[in-house]
């Protein structure tokens, strides 16, 4: 049995920033994640990709800002459950939660902090037969590390901002050959992501198919070739190292939606003041949680990490004095 004083689902990054909250408070924390690594969507969906709106930041890489996050927390000495999800939670006899991962693994703790993001997250897959196989065989649903595109030739499906984005960024010099499949006209993301992936296309950089999407993918132990079917004009089958189709994510609550708690829309409803919910010791912070001007933006959990860590010490404390201290007064005493 894993004991701490506040258990967090979700080592994404507003988990992470509750270690570094928790931890000035003299409060310990232990993360668990579906995910075999932390960082959670920074991670996961777009290590590569720069932030611009982290405070103090003009520019950071996701990848490295979940880098930066672990430094901080490290003082304080969290512990990971990673690759296992949080399944389910009940109460013992002393108040406390006890929460079982898919894998049997049990925790204890007196506060849970539900820090899920988009929850389990599980990416649109396209209904084209036999992909299984060819799934990290030149089949990638995610981008992790645009290296392994590196002269290659790509295809990516979608018409969201993942699909351009990449599409311009592969095409500028990373991939051999880029080939944007969309199963519309008009594209559904910024803009300017819009104009610029049309410039490209306008200049031969990617090649671009409209009213089109993959029927058929095929390959003998890797990707080889794809079927693309037009809406008026046919079949043809292209040739390629990597199909890249980015549908987005499936958002999944996963077992939290089963515990009770109010649910708004895939989220968990929670009360401002210090983003507790329904049931007394659960709170819910980041991306996964809901109240009137919600914004799923990382510095908004950051802030959300910050106040709820204090409800959550005078819960474990009620007796105890808090007094906010000033980092640059007290410095960092790690446990
Ligand atoms: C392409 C893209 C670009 C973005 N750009 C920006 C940007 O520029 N600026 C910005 O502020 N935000 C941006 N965001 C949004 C930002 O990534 C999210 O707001 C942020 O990741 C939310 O952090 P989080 O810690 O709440 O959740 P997440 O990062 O989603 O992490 C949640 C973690 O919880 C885990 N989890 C969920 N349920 C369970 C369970 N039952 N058991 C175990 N683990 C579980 C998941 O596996 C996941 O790792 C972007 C998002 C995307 C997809």
């Amino acid at each position: 049995m894993i004991q701490t004083d506040i258990l967090i689902i979700g080592a994404g990054p507003c988990g992470l920033f509750t270690v570094f909250e928790a931890g000035l408070l003299k409060l310990r924390c232990h993360l668990i994640d579906a995910l075999p690594q932390a960082g959670g969507q920074c991670s996961e969906i777009y290590p590569k990709k720069p932030i611009y709106d982290i405070p103090a930041y003009p520019s950071i890489l996701a990848g490295d800002l979940v880098d930066k996050l672990m430094e901080q927390a490290a003082p304080f000495q969290p512990g990971f459950t990673l690759g296992e999800r949080a399944e389910s939670i009940e109460k013992d006899s002393e108040d406390q939660f006890i929460l079982t991962t898919n894998r049997g693994t049990k925790h204890r703790a007196p506060i849970i902090a539900i820090a899920g993001g988009l929850g389990c997250f599980e990416p649109r897959k396209p209904p084209v037969p036999g992909l299984a196989a060819l799934e990290d065989h030149g089949v990638e649903y995610i981008i992790k590390d645009p290296e392994l595109y590196r002269g290659k030739r790509v295809v990516i499906s979608g018409g969201g901002d993942s699909a351009l984005d990449w599409a311009i960024f592969l095409a500028d010099g990373v991939a051999s050959e880029v080939t944007l499949i969309h199963r519309r006209q008009e594209f559904r993301g910024h803009l300017d992501s819009v104009q610029k992936a049309m410039d490209m296309a306008a200049t031969g950089k990617i090649q671009l198919l409209t009213d089109s999407e993959v029927t058929e993918a095929h390959g003998d132990g890797a990707l080889k070739t794809l079927v693309v079917k037009h809406k008026t004009e046919g079949e043809l089958t292209l040739e390629t190292d990597h199909w890249v189709p980015l549908f987005g994510l499936s958002p999944k609550l996963g077992p939290i939606a089963d515990w009770n708690l109010n649910i708004n829309k895939n989220a968990v409803e929670v009360n401002t003041f210090d983003y507790s919910t329904n049931i007394p010791g659960i709170y819910a912070i980041g991306d996964i949680n809901s109240y009137p001007g919600k914004l799923k933006l990382i510095l908004c959990g950051f802030h959300e990490a910050t106040l709820m860590v204090q409800s959550a010490f005078k819960r474990i404390y009620p007796d105890k004095n808090l007094v906010l201290k000033y980092t640059t007064v007290n410095g960092i005493n790690g446990f």
